[in-house]
């Protein structure tokens, strides 16, 4: 079938700026809608369907792009089925449910695609028929409301087109089932079924694929987080740490002091082992917030305390690496703003107003004495010597010591040493990154949607940083699996 998907809203409206939908909760309603319609999509692509989606990316708030103008870019594609996904927003709190809309003068099947796409949805996530129309699972609406639906007299020849409200975002019953975890899953699972019923396909001979990592950036989430991280945002996870049942070995809350030390850091890993993104998929326990994992704790917070408060266990801090433990001294470094001291010298020494650590000058000073050396590679270098990297890359340590040593260190899961090809691998946290022979730093976490990396490395002038830049067919030339050293 040829399969048309609007996630509603996410862009410029045609009068007024940013047309978010819902957006009085998080996540707003253009989220949510992309965030299904992106699960709906893999699997009916991989199911050998030929899928359109009216827009790639959330927000596009740059690009107007009104309801009848997708009206108007589905009927241009000559589909089976269109379908506009939304999540209903309503003044009266007591207002909940959800609906299918068909549009009455336009596709004649609508009525059909619509009312068993709201079924599927009904039966699947257990959210009720909404009154509309006098309630049932779908009706029609005045012609010309919906502008999605009205938008091409093509529609009036085969296709079948909807609208539906998944859910009612205002309704406090029905937001907790649309932020549980695995949302996305669940509610494309029953769009895919409704459509399946409809077109008389059976749904069962088909498997569907995992689903993909949805990173919808959540409400709230500000920066990227780890060990040794500090501010308002650090504070801000402690406390929902904390509402969502994390105690110390004490049985204490976090102390809200805004400081990620290794308790919070124990805390971060715990909720990992137990929440799923809303795609359903497990969180990496690697103590790094990104939006996947802070999106999950803010969710749970936000429905209770689902998660019995529960005593500290035994959890592995994930430090126990080189790879690990090399990128919690990066992150050390940056949080305590160690720079180049002088400019040049590929020495360390506190920054303005920082606690002195004689470790720093130890350390950097020890392996590179030389100037004229590059500061990143140094950086790199300190890092993996307070980790305990046993062998180190050849004297003088350059960016190209670090890559002709990575192609010998060979390891079991890496015949053919540690180098890694962006263009065929995934970073995990704590590898390196090349820039030819010019640059290397750590990598802290990679987003799998951007494909953009966060890294932390020491060429901010004389200090070291953070900053996102693009995995694949960017500068990076190659990577090192540093994260299969034990
Ligand atoms: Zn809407």
């Amino acid at each position: 079938m040829r399969i048309g998907l609007d996630p509603g809203h996410g862009t410029a409206g045609a009068i007024s700026g940013r047309d978010t939908g819902t957006a009085e909760y998080a996540p707003a309603e253009h989220e949510l809608n992309f965030g299904v319609v992106a699960v709906l999509a893999r699997q009916l692509e991989a199911e050998g369907h030929t899928v359109f989606v009216s827009r790639a990316q959330d927000p596009d708030f740059g690009r107007v792009f009104t309801p009848s103008a997708r009206g108007r870019w589905a009927a241009d594609r000559d589909l089976d089925v269109f379908v506009s996904v939304h999540h209903d927003g309503n003044d009266n709190p007591a207002f909940g449910g959800l609906h299918g809309f068909y549009d009455n003068e336009g596709a004649p099947n609508g009525k059909a695609l619509a009312t068993q796409i709201a079924m599927a949805l009904c039966g699947t996530l257990g959210i009720p028929y909404s009154s509309y129309g006098g309630g049932g699972p779908a009706c029609t609406w005045p012609q010309g409301h919906l502008g999605v639906l009205s938008g091409g007299a093509n529609w009036a020849v085969t296709g079948a087109a909807c609208l539906i409200e998944c859910g009612t975002m205002t309704n406090a019953a029905d937001r907790a089932i649309i932020r549980a975890a695995g949302y996305y899953t669940r509610a494309a699972e029953a769009i895919r079924q409704g459509i399946y019923t409809y077109a008389g396909l059976s749904p069962a001979v088909v498997v569907p694929p995992a689903p993909p990592a949805i990173v919808v950036v959540p409400a709230g989430f500000t920066e990227y987080m780890a060990l040794y991280s500090r501010g308002p945002a650090v504070r801000e996870l402690q406390r929902l740490l904390s509402a969502i049942g994390y105690r110390d070995e004490a049985g204490d809350p976090l102390v809200m002091d805004g400081d990620f030390g290794p308790k919070t850091l124990r805390g971060v890993q715990w909720a990992q082992a137990r929440l799923v993104d809303l795609a359903g998929n497990a969180l990496d326990q690697d103590g790094i917030v990104g939006p996947l994992t802070y999106g999950a704790i803010a969710a749970q917070a936000l429905v209770g305390a689902l998660l019995p408060p529960a005593a500290d266990e035994p959890v592995d801090l994930g430090l126990a690496t080189v790879a690990t433990r090399s990128l919690e001294r990066a992150l050390w470094y940056i949080a305590h703003d160690v720079r180049e001291r002088p400019m040049g010298s590929n020495r360390g020494g506190p920054g303005t107003g920082q606690p002195a650590d004689a470790s720093v000058n130890a350390i950097l000073g020890r392996w590179f004495p030389n100037e004229a050396q590059p500061w990143c590679a140094a950086f790199v270098g300190a890092c993996c010597i307070h980790a305990g990297l046993a062998h180190l890359p050849s004297w003088p340590p350059l960016v190209s010591s670090w890559r002709d040593w990575a192609q010998k260190q060979v390891t079991a899961a890496m015949p053919n040493g540690l180098l890694m090809d962006p263009a065929t691998s995934r970073p995990r946290p704590g590898d390196l990154f090349l820039f030819g022979d010019r640059h290397i730093g750590f990598v802290v976490s990679y987003d799998p949607v951007t494909g953009k990396i966060v890294t932390a490395e020491g060429n901010f002038g004389d200090a070291a940083g953070t900053r996102r830049i693009t995995w694949r067919g960017g500068s990076i030339t190659h990577g090192v699996r540093l994260s299969a050293l034990e």
